[in-house]
């Protein structure tokens, strides 16, 4: 096991005598490190899988990690074994101990269009930049550990006071609906810990050795839990990599890492310098882009896989031309070298940038997968359905009553659902509640609530049996009760309702699944579905297909072939942060694209780019300049000659149908 690793990595494996941090460069095996030493705390230091816990940042990382320690051992030996998002693990602990916070155990997760849909009823506006700033102050807050009473009292300008009130409607509405934001899954077991000598002591008991991926980007929260978890032994091992800090806008906080070593004065440092992921030339250019950021840490990185092809910098004639030139090149690389379409990654800033791309591949029957982007689980079929999972797991979460109430329409008109809303407000109760009190039901006629009743009568039945009964089987009957399908095609031309009925087919398989291997109940599938929803998709087949990813998305994965596309100014660095100053982070953005590539990396960016239907000239980002002109080769304007000689989509397609059919 141990050879699998180089000196300094087999020492940080070895180290138990205390809390250790990983401190290395981009694909110097840090992630490597934390399997291994799951293993080997399991095999040589004899402790029990399940008082160990490994925290990585995605559901797919933690999935990954899951199968390479699977790779190291024994089921039976990892049995208990937690690999968890942060997320996740405060869900559980929030499941066993949500009485303690004043929640029940089926409480629900809302997600952020619900969270949204709250704070824009409560400002009383539907300006999605005002809402979105809001949202994102509010969370702020949370991850900083100031309470909505905090913040009123702290607020020191009519503004400030606003938000705060705003921020007290926004938790006095979450705890209304027995639910709680992808934040309070952290907060509320921390708050707990702090309260609670008992749990504490529990939890401690029970999580007895921590490891933590990529550790620059945990919040202060995040942090927190940490150290009450590790409070007494200090037994943790923390990986991570301050230039690759790209979540300054969720409240991670690089200065976490600094502190890591105040606050645990025997801190074992142990940096790593071998780079086992890309070439030289690849690894120069994020080196060079990297070095224009003031550093926190002193860091080298070098690697003997070879020196590589040059880094290709290719400026195109406008976004049309670099999707078309995109799939050009990675068709005749492939052609060239045989290589699988899997080894390719298409890497962007922003999920906009994705769908011109799509385009381009699906013309040229190119597989792709797309991680990061709209979820499965966000699309409308899914959120309808989910909405009666979410109702049946909690009957007082209200946008899920909403939503599942009008879908199908059950001829429950708008004004009988003001009422509803009126006279559940009135009393400080849930609309689900409301149905069955004698005040409401004066006020309606019976037509109107006949149909209201059955629905919440139908709830109710549904969420007696869904502890007892396996989940797949309720969903389908579920499907038949409310006769979605034909709902589906009475709403929607044939095609559209085709697809999203095989979404939801989809659903119930997973859910299926879900019961049958994980014994995981219906209202257990819907909570966890709540935090797939937020980092990215659920369990992909590993299919030959290239991957389409955002940068956020792609950290701690690493292609073959990178592709990084739309580097312009106002693109990467976008132009929220060039405005607020924060280039810093984009370039470890950059950084973290770059240090994807394991053999061959093409950049590309535009000449011009069609925004809201116009034209606009864009300049090359600033980031391009800082690679070093010796590692890369260039056509387009940044060394003064001429964008890539447009092809003509007839031509490219010419030379496509050529190539493919050489590919077979
Ligand atoms: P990132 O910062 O991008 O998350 P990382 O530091 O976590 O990168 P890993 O993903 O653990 O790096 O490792 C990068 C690659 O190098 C992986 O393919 C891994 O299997 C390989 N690797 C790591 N350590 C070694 C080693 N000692 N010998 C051979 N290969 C290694
Ligand atoms: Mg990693």
């Amino acid at each position: 096991m141990l050879h699998l690793l180089n000196p300094a990595q087999r020492a940080a494996v070895q180290y138990l005598d205390g809390p250790c941090l990983v401190l290395a460069g981009a694909g110097s095996g840090k992630t490597r490190v934390i399997t291994q030493k799951i293993a080997y705390l399991i095999e040589k230091a004899s402790m029990d899988a399940r008082n160990i816990a490994a925290i990585t940042f995605t559901n797919k990382a933690a999935r990954e990690m899951s199968e390479r320690v699977g790779h190291l051992m024994s089921a039976d030996r990892l049995r208990g074994l937690t690999v968890s998002t942060f997320h996740s693990l405060g869900m559980r602990i929030m499941r066993e101990e949500a009485r303690h916070v004043g929640y029940k155990t089926q409480f629900s997760i809302l997600d952020s269009a619900d969270a949204a849909k709250i704070i824009s009823d409560s400002l009383g506006t539907t300006d999605k930049q005002l809402i979105r700033s809001t949202v994102s102050r509010i969370s702020m807050m949370k991850n900083d550990r100031i309470s909505p009473d905090k913040a009123i009292l702290q607020a020191d300008s009519e503004g400030e006071l606003h938000l705060a009130r705003i921020y007290r409607v926004y938790q006095d509405t979450l705890q209304a609906y027995q639910a709680v934001d992808f934040d309070d899954l952290i907060r509320l077991p921390v708050d707990l810990f702090e309260q609670n000598e008992e749990v504490l002591k529990k939890w401690q008991h029970r999580l007895r050795y921590l490891l933590i991926d990529e550790y620059q980007d945990t919040n202060l929260t995040q942090y927190q839990m940490v150290k009450l978890l590790t409070d007494i032994t200090g037994q943790f091992t923390a990986v991570g990599d301050d230039d690759q800090s790209i979540y300054a806008w969720r409240g991670a906080d690089m200065e976490n890492l600094r502190k890591l070593q105040s606050d645990f004065p025997k801190l074992q440092v142990i940096k790593l310098e071998q780079n086992y992921r890309s070439v030289a030339r690849i690894l120069k250019c994020a080196n060079a882009v990297i070095s224009n950021n003031p550093k926190l840490f002193e860091k080298t990185l070098w690697s003997d896989l070879g020196v590589g092809d040059p880094i290709q910098v290719i400026e195109c004639k406008s976004d049309e031309h670099e999707a078309e030139l995109v799939a050009m090149k990675l068709l005749a690389h492939k052609f060239e070298t045989g290589a699988d379409y899997k080894d390719y990654a298409i890497l962007y800033r922003g999920n906009h940038q994705a769908r011109i791309i799509e385009t381009a591949l699906r013309t040229h029957k190119i597989p792709y997968l797309i991680s990061g982007g709209q979820s499965f689980f966000d699309r409308a079929e899914i959120k309808d359905i989910l909405s009666y999972l979410r109702l049946i797991a909690n009957e007082n979460d209200d946008p899920a009553f909403i939503r599942a109430v009008t879908t199908p329409k059950r001829g429950v008109g708008n004004v009988t659902l003001e009422r509803l809303g009126a006279y559940a407000a009135d009393r400080q109760i849930s609309l689900y509640q409301a149905v069955y009190e004698e005040g409401f039901i004066w006020q309606v006629q019976g037509t109107q609530y006949e149909p209201l009743k059955t629905f919440c009568d139908f709830i109710g039945r549904m969420q007696f049996r869904a502890p007892r009964e396996p989940a797949g089987e309720l969903l389908k009957e579920l499907l038949d009760a409310i006769d979605y399908e034909t709902w589906l095609y009475d709403s929607d031309e044939p095609k559209p309702a085709e697809s999203k009925w095989k979404n939801v087919l989809e659903l119930v398989q997973w859910v299926t699944r879900q019961g049958e291997e994980k014994q995981r109940s219906l209202i257990e599938v819907s909570q966890t579905i709540a935090l797939i929803t937020m980092l990215e998709g659920r369990d992909e087949e590993e299919v030959d297909a290239i991957k389409m990813s955002t940068l956020h998305a792609s950290k701690g994965l690493e292609y073959p072939h990178v592709f990084l596309i739309g580097c312009e100014e106002d693109i990467l660095p976008h132009a929220n942060s060039i405005e607020t100053g924060m280039v810093e982070e984009e370039r470890r953005l950059m950084y973290v694209g770059i240090t994807r590539a394991q053999r061959t990396l093409t950049i590309t960016y535009c000449g011009k780019r069609k925004r809201a239907g116009e034209w606009q000239i864009t300049e090359p980002s600033r980031f391009l300049k800082e690679l070093p002109a010796d590692d890369i080769r260039v056509s387009g304007r940044l060394n003064g000659g001429k964008a890539e000689q447009a092809i003509s989509k007839s031509e490219g397609r010419a030379m496509l149908a050529g190539l493919l059919a050489k590919l077979g």
